[in-house]
């Protein structure tokens, strides 16, 4: 069962070249998530958090979990002893959570934030302004339990190529000229429906679901 999902991974990681490849498995079943790890692939994504805790349990333990889902404050301790990256921190609320979690824990825990790029008004991020001021906080220095370690973001649900690129590059452009300051490493952008468009315009992590876990046409 599942055996097309070794070969959708295989052509996946042919295209993204460079860039990381997360697996998103959001509504996956366990058997799914197996075809999937025994390809070596290492990292997956969950979008809540009840659902990666019982994946986590049930999936080997050397696997890197990402959230990239909307996240609650009150179920940051959940995931704080082990998430490999919170993707889609979008408030200095939440970001001062992550931080307390990480000192409870004695971990210093990578974040990407979450930029709203699409015209969709229902995506979580933070606008350009609003990364800005937070970059430019005081207080974010003092937070020694978080790692920021670059920008998360997703486009428009739409067939028009050239909107999508655009907001791409909009997000490539934020990200380029903070990440020498800053230390950024990733740039976490494309998703099944539009991750070639993605790498052209500076991806270098995408997180990919229903191309790997949809049989091919
Ligand atoms: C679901 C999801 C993805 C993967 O979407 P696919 O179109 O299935 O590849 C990527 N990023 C986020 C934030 C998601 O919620």
């Amino acid at each position: 069962m599942h055996y097309f999902i070794h070969e959708n991974i295989k052509q996946i990681r042919q295209h993204a070249g460079k860039s990381n490849l997360v697996v998103v498995s959001k509504y996956r079943s366990i058997q799914e998530l197996e075809k999937v790890y025994e390809t070596n692939q290492r990292d997956f994504a969950e979008n809540r958090v009840q659902e990666l805790l019982k994946k986590k349990e049930m999936m080997p333990s050397d696997i890197r979990w990402h959230m990239i889902g909307h996240l609650q404050t009150n179920k940051v301790k959940l995931i704080a002893p082990f998430i490999h990256l919170i993707q889609s921190v979008d408030s200095l609320k939440l970001l001062r959570e992550i931080n307390k979690q990480g000192k409870i824990y004695n971990r210093v825990i990578p974040i990407l934030f979450q930029i709203h790029i699409a015209q969709e008004e229902d995506k979580y991020g933070l606008s350009e302004e609003e990364l800005r001021k937070l970059i430019q906080s005081t207080e974010i220095e003092s937070l020694k339990n978080i790692t920021v370690k670059g920008l998360m973001g997703m486009a428009t649900n739409t067939h028009i190529e050239s909107h999508i690129e655009a907001e791409f590059l909009k997000l490539s452009d934020l990200y380029n000229e903070y990440k020498d300051q800053l230390h950024w490493e990733i740039l976490s952008m494309g998703m099944s429906g539009d991750f070639h468009i993605a790498i052209k315009c500076g991806s270098n992590l995408i997180r990919v679901g229903s191309k790997i876990f949809n049989s091919p046409q």
